[in-house]
């Protein structure tokens, strides 16, 4: 009886893996045609500075609208992406788009885009993201690129290399969802990060606990050594901003000022009211 029971529980587990099987090459099936098909699109979120909420730019953050399965978010498929290899296509045509769409907004406003560390394997990434340039025309100056620690652990050495050799375009490198992974701090020294991007983990949880606020705080004041600009993700109220300002973090991103929006929802907005005396009135 035991044994009947252990085959039928293997007979399911074995249906699942194939349907979850069969699902994962659908999906890659899909995602393969889908920047051929024009079902890649860009949203925008703006980066404000917390002194006076002025706009200093937009984040590109990809969507999959696929027809059948609806907006896929990028934790759904970029994933898979990487695995497959398919994210250098679809990282090309990120970063193309996002350059594109850059050059129709104000001047001093600047694109960020999100690189995964695959993309980041290779020294071809150099000249894909000089051909965005020459081809949209944006001056270097005004492409931001996002990197997360897990970039770093492989090959660092080979890595910071290569983030120098963008770098040297005159782009300039963020990291990403700063504090959630396991990079060593010596490499903040050795390379030269333009901003930290504190992710929302910490950010949300200052407010709740001493140990996150602890890990904020650590992290404005080995950025402020290093000179480095801060930026806190994740702002969905007023008491994050505050406490946020409080501790002397430079820029802010989040719901509180806009969720990701597309390129044609971009309008106007060149300074959200998040100011000191706006947000206490
Ligand atoms: P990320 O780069 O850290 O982007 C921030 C994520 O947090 C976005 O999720 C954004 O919509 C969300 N977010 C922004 N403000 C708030 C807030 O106040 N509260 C909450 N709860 N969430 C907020 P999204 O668009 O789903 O992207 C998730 C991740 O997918 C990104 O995290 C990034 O790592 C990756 N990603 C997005 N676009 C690309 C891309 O073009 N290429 C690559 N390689 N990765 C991308
Ligand atoms: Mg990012
Ligand atoms: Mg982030
Ligand atoms: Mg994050």
């Amino acid at each position: 009886r035991a044994k009947a029971d252990g085959r039928g529980c293997f007979k399911l587990y074995a249906e699942h893996m194939d349907t979850a099987l069969r699902e994962r090459r659908a999906m890659e099936g899909e995602l393969r045609s889908a920047v051929a098909n024009g079902e890649l699109e860009l949203h925008y979120q703006p980066l404000a500075e917390i002194e006076d909420g002025r706009v200093i730019g937009f984040e590109a953050l990809v969507r999959w609208n696929n027809p059948r399965r609806g907006q896929v978010p990028p934790a759904k498929f970029i994933p898979l992406a990487e695995e497959t290899g398919m994210i250098h296509d679809i990282g090309d045509w990120v970063i193309r788009q996002a350059c594109r769409d850059a050059t129709g907004w104000p001047a001093h406003m600047k694109v960020s885009v999100n690189l995964s560390g695959k993309q980041l394997t290779s020294f071809k990434m150099v000249q894909r993201v000089l051909d965005a340039l020459h081809e949209s025309g944006l001056p270097p100056q005004r492409l931001e690129l996002e990197v997360t620690e897990s970039v770093l652990i492989n090959d660092p050495e080979t890595t910071l290399e290569l983030l120098r050799n963008l770098r040297e375009l005159g782009v300039s490198i963020a990291l990403d969802d700063f504090g959630t992974g396991y990079s060593s701090l010596s490499y903040l020294v050795r390379f030269p990060f333009d901003k930290l991007k504190i992710d929302s983990s910490f950010v949300q949880g200052a407010a709740e606990s001493p140990e996150n606020l602890a890990i904020v705080r650590s992290i404005l004041s080995l950025a402020g050594y290093l000179n480095i600009t801060t930026l806190a993700e994740g702002i969905e109220t007023r008491e994050h901003i505050e406490l946020l300002r409080s501790e002397g973090c430079q820029q802010v991103q989040g719901f509180l000022l806009d969720k990701p929006m597309p390129q044609n929802a971009l309008h106007q907005f060149s300074r959200y009211p998040i100011a000191g005396e706006e947000v206490a009135s």
